[in-house]
């Protein structure tokens, strides 16, 4: 019997809400997932992308979990999908799987700390650039399908605030932002724009 079944899903579309217990666990094999905190007064902030890098819900292998954030396809994509109950299992019987997983919730957790850390202290522009890059690293192409609604959350600003950083990276030739649409135009100047967080976030994911 296999141990879990491949799915697609569809850009925008949600994996969890908050509050939802994780009954699944998706390791991603394509496309880019993100895990967005949502507060009171309407706004968010993105704190992880994910890639074909990561699964979501590992730690249901330890204990369950009700999900604290939204999780949320950003682009098409595919997964391999294996029920918590079914993983939980799996792990349990085999020591060197159980290392594993804790290994990646570590690395998962250094990724939290450096993402907090980053959205306090590191300023609006570096931020997008560094963003830019790690939805870029999970996509084909340089054109990148980025609504105005997914950038604002990956700064945890207003349109208005999104909008005239966008611009900076723009008048910079760095990107060209149209509808829905962000080219990148020089990921060389766009990798010296982006704060440390960009390589740190990448040494998490080598392990
Ligand atoms: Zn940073």
């Amino acid at each position: 019997m296999a141990a879990g079944e491949a799915c697609a899903f569809k850009a925008g579309q949600t994996l969890f809400d908050p509050g939802d217990t994780m009954d699944k666990v998706y390791f991603v094999v394509s496309g880019a997932v993100s895990v967005t905190m949502p507060l009171a007064d309407g706004s968010a902030v993105e704190v992880m992308l994910l890639g074909s890098e990561r699964a979501i819900g590992l730690m249901t292998a330890i204990a369950p979990v009700v999900t604290f954030a939204r999780v949320r396809a950003e682009t098409d994509g595919t997964a391999i999908v294996v029920p918590s109950a079914r993983f939980a299992k799996i792990v349990q019987d085999r020591a060197a799987l159980r290392k594993l997983v804790n290994r990646e919730t570590v690395q998962m957790m250094g990724e939290m700390a450096q993402s907090a850390a980053c959205n306090a202290v590191h300023k609006l522009e570096p931020r997008l650039a560094k963003s830019l890059l790690r939805f870029h690293d999970r996509v084909q192409g340089d054109e990148l399908a980025l609504t105005q609604e997914h950038m604002s959350r990956m700064l945890g600003v207003s349109r208005t605030t999104l909008n005239a950083v966008a611009q900076g990276l723009q008048a910079q030739g760095v990107v060209r932002y149209t509808r829905g649409r962000l080219g990148i135009l020089d990921r060389g100047k766009l990798e010296a724009l982006a704060c440390e967080c960009y390589q740190r976030l990448g040494k998490f994911q080598e392990g």
